[in-house]
């Protein structure tokens, strides 16, 4: 056997049974403590939500592991299997040149990832959410988006794609700093243009018209130097009952999106100080720290493709027989995440860092404790655990556990 297919067989085995194992810790911990509601939020949150959040995080779970177990396997396939092999040879029958024989077979490669992971997507809108009544999406909405979702895929990923092979074609051996450039290029564009551009095709956005909470949330805005075309309210509902609200873009497009559902469940007081934590993420920078590190990563990541690129046993070592620029790319982006999972623990401990800024900023501009009634609404109305496993939670989520969090909070007002 190749060498560096052992490698990457053993890597892969190693990141499956990490992650089983963690999935695995969260789906007792969780089970243990759910007949018990976290001492501190006893008063606010009833037994039996608190069981249907511990059911639900539970079966989303075992899903979770379903699916690592699934795409471990599709992995597998693709590569050693010959499935890349096969779609490369299916291409290259058609007798088109380089750039568009390379585009295609990494095109179709997505698509057909994603019709191979449309049976977890369904099951989980319309068994799962259904079940514990977030659903609000139906078969004709489901397959609209998936439709959209196609059409962008070839709309902007098509050209983005043929760019890039092109690049790496007709530059010699430092094409990965100018297929980076472009990428940034793009991304930038992108994040530039999302809220304006590309997610008005899949939701609704109304700018917020009640008065007395329009004219609350400008006081903050202006306390806060925030301008921007203001807050807008999305559509959430259309599609789920979760609540959530987010800042996104940049410039001119900069805006904060409240949910629908989420300015259904809060009080005024609670919406100013959700707020305010958005507009922390905004003041501390955190979108430019996470973008600068987004790209000094890719940059990285290129230049480690630039190299491997040229060898021969990364093609034959993962089951590909003739190397090309577009295999070099779909081989990297498939591989990739079974190497770097080790780094996840890290990016979740800076991501809940921000987190832990963003609610500090929000006690100092808004109110702490209605910032912390807020959440506890969230999470009831999410279902989000409240006892997640220690271990789990640290490895991968974004947000500290509510219990943390909101204790975090309540500190923080004591200084
Ligand atoms: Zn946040």
């Amino acid at each position: 056997m190749n060498q560096f297919t052992t490698i990457f067989l053993a890597a892969l085995a190693t990141s499956l049974l990490l992650r089983l194992w963690l999935a695995w810790r969260q789906l007792s911990h969780v089970g243990k403590h759910r007949e018990q509601v976290p001492e501190s939020f006893a008063s606010r949150i009833p037994l039996e939500d608190h069981r249907k959040a511990a059911d639900y995080t539970r079966v989303n779970t075992r899903i979770g592991m379903l699916a690592l177990v699934w795409d471990s396997l599709l992995l597998v396939g693709w590569t050693l299997g010959g499935g890349l092999d096969w779609l490369d040879s299916v291409w290259r029958g058609t007798g088109y040149s380089a750039v568009p024989t390379g585009t295609a077979v990494i095109l179709s490669a997505m698509v057909i990832m994603t019709l191979l992971d449309l049976p977890f997507s369904i099951y989980h809108t319309f068994v799962v959410e259904e079940r514990f009544g977030f659903n609000r999406s139906r078969p004709s909405l489901f397959i609209t988006d998936l439709l959209k979702q196609g059409l962008l895929l070839a709309v902007i990923g098509g050209p983005l794609v043929a760019l890039a092979l092109w690049i790496m074609q007709a530059s010699g051996t430092l094409w990965w700093l100018y297929v980076w450039a472009v990428w940034m290029t793009f991304t930038l564009v992108m994040f530039w243009a999302w809220p304006a551009v590309i997610a008005p095709l899949f939701n609704k956005f109304s700018p917020l018209d009640d008065a007395n909470l329009k004219q609350r949330i400008q006081a903050l805005m202006d306390k806060c130097g925030f301008r921007s075309k203001g807050i807008f309210v999305m559509d959430g509902s259309r599609r789920s009952g979760h609540g959530n609200a987010y800042f996104t873009g940049f410039g001119k497009n900069k805006r904060i999106v409240f949910f629908d559902t989420l300015l259904e469940s809060l009080e005024p007081a609670e919406i100013e100080a959700v707020l305010a934590h958005e507009l922390g993420h905004f003041r501390l920078k955190h979108i430019q720290k996470r973008l600068l590190s987004t790209m000094a990563l890719s940059l990285a990541a290129l230049a480690i493709l630039g190299w491997l690129a040229r060898q021969d046993w990364f093609y034959h070592g993962l089951g590909v027989t003739q190397p090309s620029a577009w295999m070099a790319l779909l081989l990297f982006m498939m591989v990739l995440p079974v190497f770097t999972f080790i780094l996840q623990p890290l990016l979740s401990l800076l991501s809940r860092k921000h987190e832990f800024e963003a609610d500090a900023y929000a006690v100092a501009q808004s109110s702490g404790s209605d910032l912390a009634h807020a959440l506890v609404k969230m999470y009831r109305e999410n279902a989000s655990t409240l006892t997640p496993d220690p271990l789990y939670s640290a490895w991968h989520d974004s947000h500290p556990p509510a219990p943390v969090r909101i204790e975090r909070i309540y500190a923080t007002m004591q200084t």
